[in-house]
């Protein structure tokens, strides 16, 4: 019995969290509709051969780095400096 209260509980916790995650994605989703266009314009670069290469230098920009961020658009020197000029 004691553990059926238990398992009522944790359901009430569970759609608690469910509708929390709902308002932080509902927060978010402009921020996602941004990543899902960098996205595609990662694949859309994959398409015509220029996937990988920074916008600003032209170099590679890194195995080790597109793992981390795929749609990255600039390498890991030019990012700051974009970062940078954006917030001007
Ligand atoms: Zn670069």
């Amino acid at each position: 019995m004691d553990q059926l209260r238990e398992m009522e509980l944790n359901d009430e916790g569970d759609y608690a969290s469910a509708s929390n995650d709902n308002m932080v994605e509902n927060a978010i989703g402009s921020q996602q509709m941004h990543e899902l266009e960098e996205i595609e314009a990662a694949l859309y670069k994959i398409k015509i051969k220029q996937y990988g290469i920074c916008e600003m230098c032209e170099d590679d920009i890194g195995f080790q780095r597109l793992k981390v961020k795929p749609h990255a658009k600039y390498c890991i020197v030019c990012r700051p400096i974009v970062e940078k000029n954006k917030h001007h």
